[in-house]
């Protein structure tokens, strides 16, 4: 049984991570804290998880939690990438309910309210869905456009569109991915697989409030690789579907040359025949080798982030 309560009387953990945020650090602990004493009113912590930035984003912090003692800093012990430094949070996190949200304030705070109210009336997760994306580029709309349906479309869960990592999740939700050790984390697929009641909202996404983006394409494809790695066997289908499509093609061409009894074709449709099913083999080879890496990296256990502190 689920068991939301109903009062105001409830602890809510807000999980930030931060990489070189030193500009809008202040202001994302005054935004936050804003929307929730005047508009929430419980108690809550604020989960800050410095993951290795290289400004002066701790001591800024160390800062704001002189002023706010509701402000906890955890230190890793570098830069674990953004699936880490959520999964530090989440992990520190003892709230009745648990909301992660990017320290660059592109998700507006203004809107935990309506997520609270939906975890009130028995959601244990609410996604926030991006309707519309401010201050990015078209590429960047396209791309993530893309990538979720695509995503949408091989998974073996129902991970919702334009769904980031800006969601509020109850206690049981967050108890199950403490105990997940996988080591590669796509948080929102996580949270999706575990179930229960999930809702979504749509929110307008903000451009940052200052600083840039830290997501480079190389770190953006690794996080589209940790989704379809995690939550999809459709690339180990790969392997059927093409070497059934070259089987397929062969046996026509054997068909047209047995019927038209034409003399053997020179060595170019031969040559384009061994490139093509060359080329199949080592691409399958490629994504077979992506999961063996994955095994790899469960086997070793290796914790997905280490603290060097906690304030
Ligand atoms: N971030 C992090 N570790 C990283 C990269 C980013 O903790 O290695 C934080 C960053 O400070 C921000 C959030 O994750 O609060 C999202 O990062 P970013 O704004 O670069 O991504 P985007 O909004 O472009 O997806
Ligand atoms: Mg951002």
């Amino acid at each position: 049984m689920n068991e939301q309560p109903g009062t105001a009387d409830y602890l809510l953990s807000i999980v930030i991570p931060v990489y070189n945020e030193e500009q809008g650090a202040s202001e994302c602990v005054r935004r936050v804290s804003k929307v929730i004493e005047d508009k929430i009113g419980c108690r809550y912590e604020l989960i800050f998880v410095n993951d290795g930035s290289r400004d002066r984003t701790l001591d800024i912090l160390k800062e704001e939690k002189e002023k706010n003692p509701h402000v906890k800093i955890v230190d890793l012990s570098r830069n674990f990438g953004h699936q880490a430094a959520i999964t530090a949070g989440i992990d520190q996190a003892h709230g009745d309910a648990v909301i992660v949200i990017d320290g660059d304030l592109q998700d507006p705070p203004e809107i935990f309210p309506q997520l609270i109210e939906k975890w009130k009336n028995g959601a244990d997760i609410v996604h926030a869905r991006r309707l519309v994306r401010h201050g990015e580029s078209q590429i960047t709309k396209v791309r993530a456009a893309i990538f979720y349906r695509v995503m949408r479309q091989i998974s073996t869960i129902d991970i919702p569109v334009d769904v980031g990592d800006f969601r509020l999740m109850s206690k049981r939700v967050v108890d199950e991915l403490k105990g997940m050790t996988e080591q590669r984390r796509y948080v929102r697929g996580l949270a999706t697989w575990v179930g229960y009641n999930q809702e979504t909202i749509g929110y307008e996404r903000e451009a940052r409030f200052a600083g840039t983006p830290s997501y480079t394409l190389k770190t953006l494809i690794d996080l589209a690789m940790s989704g379809i790695l995690g939550f999809s066997i459709e690339p180990l289908r790969l392997g059927w579907y093409s070497g059934l499509l070259t089987v397929a093609i062969s046996f026509v061409m054997l068909a047209y040359w047995l019927l038209t009894h034409e003399s053997a074709p020179n060595w170019a449709p031969l040559m384009v025949a061994l490139l093509f099913i060359g080329g199949l083999q080592l691409i399958c080879i490629g994504i077979i080798g992506e999961y063996v890496f994955l095994i790899l990296d469960c086997v070793r256990k290796r914790p997905v982030y280490i603290v060097r502190d906690i304030y």
